[in-house]
């Protein structure tokens, strides 16, 4: 075993900041919080004066690849749910990443997308298509044989589909998590039971029934959020405690795609080729006017039912969808915790929603999101109080991920370096598989 160290500096624990305390560390685990002024004389120290040390991050939605480690890790983000991958290469990674000393977020995985064989939402071959509600139950036991964490439903089943597959993940006890779209709305996916909704997907389809069976695009729904009508399927949320990944940087990226505050992006020198060429064909700039307007009012739609949430107080966890368009490991992940206070989260909340509670929505409550004695040490070091401004918490000084320290400086130049590299012809494209 490593010898103890203690981190010192203004502490975020499940108490509120301790200022003038020490994390000590042993191995890879936090040990004991205690003031500086207690700490015996012989006890290696490093001193971080006006910093604040939070539990490393958590990204609740992202889809893995390798060059996104060294990304994830320089932002503070040492741990990862992937929410859709092919099975034999998250499993192969997952091992990769949660070894102990790997440079890399520790990976909780759901394995492909269960999903029907519909367009556009069928992303091959990162999804298992079944086609009957027996090969439904069939996939989830496979993939629960295979030992993935979680179960992810999609956007293309179909009802009957959906809901046996939904069934029997929760016969293997399983967490299930959602993109809901042509099987069931928001309303009905919570009565059933299901955990987790990604993307605030459904809720336009349960507050809206009638004009979405009369045709109207989930996307015009948004702007009549009548308070009568939403407030029963908040309350419903909110009793029923499901977990929900808005990915609210996924909706500005595309609706704002255009803007030109989307132009010049700190991101840009870390984007390999292939994933730059991928969002381009996927969503090429120059939207038509009509279609930025639906866009507009949606954004604001969306905005308005997340604070509603917020307000309530629903389980909400932050998960950026890394790598889709515009949105990259580690970065997007602070810009959704920016999108979360401005929609009416306090910085503390905004910090538990990437950190204690993704904890516990990855099942890992008792591992990883809080700085207390018998967790992994995952820290992160920060310039400043994130809990005074969100912002503070990008200013990441230094990253511990189970008692190992990493450097952000040499992590970014590592992936800078990665993104320079050339296009790989012949390999695998993004977008056959994001
Ligand atoms: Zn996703």
């Amino acid at each position: 075993m490593s010898v103890p160290i203690a981190v010192c500096g203004s502490v975020l624990t499940t108490d509120g900041v301790r200022h003038a305390h020490a994390v000590i560390v042993a191995g890879d685990r936090i040990v004991e919080i205690c003031p500086v002024a207690e700490l015996s004389s012989g006890l290696m120290r490093r001193e971080f004066a006006g910093a604040t040390i939070i539990p490393g991050l958590i990204d609740t939605h992202v889809h893995s690849d390798d060059w996104q480690a060294p990304l994830f890790l320089a932002h503070g983000v040492t741990s990862v749910r992937d929410t859709g991958c092919a099975l034999e290469e998250i499993l192969e990674r997952r091992t990769r990443w949660n070894a102990p000393l790997a440079r890399a977020p520790r990976l909780c995985c759901c394995g492909p997308l269960i999903d029907g064989p519909g367009v556009p939402f069928s992303w091959t071959p990162m999804a298992e298509i079944v086609h009957t509600p027996g090969a439904a139950r069939e996939c989830v036991d496979r993939l629960v044989a295979a030992g993935v964490d979680q179960i992810k439903l999609y956007a293309s089943l179909d009802r009957a589909c959906f809901f046996a597959a939904l069934d029997q993940a929760q016969r293997h006890g399983r967490f299930t998590v959602a993109h809901l779209q042509n099987h069931a709305d928001a309303r009905e996916a919570i009565e059933a039971g299901l955990d987790e909704i990604e993307h605030l997907s459904g809720f336009a389809e349960a507050l809206w029934p009638e004009r979405r069976a009369a045709g109207v695009h989930w996307l015009d729904l948004w702007p009549d959020l009548a308070p009568e009508r939403v407030a029963p399927l908040v309350q419903l949320v909110v009793e029923r405690g499901t977990w929900l990944t808005l990915t609210r940087v996924v909706w500005h990226a595309i609706g704002r795609n255009d803007q030109p505050s989307q132009q010049c992006l700190p991101h840009q020198p870390f984007v390999p080729p292939d994933v730059a060429r991928w969002w381009h064909e996927q969503y090429p700039r120059g939207m038509p006017a009509a279609r930025r307007h639906v866009w507009v009012r949606a954004l604001a739609g969306l905005q308005i039912m997340s604070s509603l949430l917020i307000e309530r107080g629903a389980r909400i966890v932050a998960g950026s969808d890394t790598p889709f368009v515009q949105v990259m490991p580690g970065f997007s992940l602070h810009d959704e915790l920016d999108q979360l206070v401005a929609c009416g989260m306090t910085p503390a909340e905004a910090l538990a929603a990437s950190t204690s509670r993704a904890a516990q929505a990855l099942g890992w409550g008792h591992q990883v999101g809080t700085i207390a004695p018998g967790f992994l040490a995952d820290l992160v070091v920060v310039r400043g109080d994130p809990l005074a401004d969100i912002r503070a918490a990008r200013a990441v000084q230094a990253v511990m991920r189970g008692g190992v320290w990493l450097d952000p400086v040499e992590l970014l130049a590592e992936a800078a370096h990665q993104a320079r590299q050339p296009v790989r012809h012949g390999a695998r494209r993004i977008g056959e598989w994001y």
